[in-house]
């Protein structure tokens, strides 16, 4: 790409990787684009990458905001498992052309995406104590602020043990995790006297209540749909306190160890 020249006279201008935000489908996007910058006075000319780039860019944006595998995991894993394109779309009982268009930029729908991840064995990860997932401090706030809005009442405090925050937040990962495969968070919980507890909670509730919700993954409506049934069943904190003291995965678990994601089908409240 050849330079330009700031059309104020100001000599040639630098390319420079630059944040751009849009609205894609309801979900407010950063992406990074190449552009022509003049140093004297901001000019931006013209982006650098092809319009089919940056669809690319803000299409993969958009998938990993909302959960999706991205164009680029896509391909990735399909060639970690030395596939072919046409031997995905065989065993997935899709054409040749749908994985194309997904490696390119197209957005697959959820339930595709859910295929994808079993051909791939995307989800397979060692330890049980994340619910198949990394943790995430902007999640366990957006997960707390959709309580909390629900509730119309604050949870998320310092200095107050999370007493009844970190049930809900229990409940809603292990219940997402039985019936999505994977919790909302990411969280790891350990067994308290006074129950399960955000492991390490009192080094996280500061960075936790510091970080940005724009961060997190957005809620898909079944995970939404996972935390109102929570909230449903619990409206009173005095209930979810109570309940996660009667569930036996956390009576029979030793003072201070971490509780497995695969308890979750053993809840007895759900
Ligand atoms: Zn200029």
């Amino acid at each position: 790409m050849e330079a330009l020249n700031c059309p104020k006279g100001h000599g040639p201008m630098a390319q420079k990787k630059i944040k751009k935000q849009k609205t894609f489908k309801g979900i407010d996007i950063e992406y990074s684009a190449d552009a022509f910058i003049c140093s004297e006075c901001d000019l931006e000319a013209g982006t650098v990458q092809s319009a089919g780039d940056i669809q690319r860019a803000i299409a993969d944006t958009y998938r990993k905001k909302i959960g999706l595998l991205t164009g680029q995991e896509i391909r990735s894993l399909r060639e970690a498992k030395e596939l072919t394109q046409q031997q995905l779309a065989d065993a997935m009982n899709v054409g040749v052309a749908s994985i194309k268009r997904w490696e390119t930029g197209m957005i697959q729908t959820r339930s595709m995406d859910h295929a994808l991840r079993i051909q791939l064995q995307y989800t397979i990860r060692a330890d049980s104590y994340t619910g198949n997932r990394e943790i995430s401090l902007p999640r366990i706030k957006l997960v707390s602020e959709t309580f909390e809005r629900t509730f119309r009442k604050r949870l998320l405090k310092s200095g107050n043990k999370l007493l009844f925050l970190a049930k809900y937040l229990w409940y809603a990962d292990m219940l997402a995790f039985r019936q999505l495969g994977r919790g909302l968070t990411g969280a790891s919980y350990a067994a308290m006297t006074y129950g399960p507890q955000l492991n390490n909670y009192r080094d996280l509730v500061k960075s936790i209540q510091e970080s940005d919700v724009k961060d997190a993954e957005v809620l898909s409506q079944e995970e939404l749909r996972v935390i109102h049934q929570v909230a449903d069943k619990f409206s009173d904190e005095r209930q979810v306190y109570d309940a996660a003291h009667r569930e036996k995965i956390w009576l029979e678990s030793k003072m201070g160890a971490l509780i497995p994601y695969s308890c979750a089908n053993e809840l007895s409240e759900f």
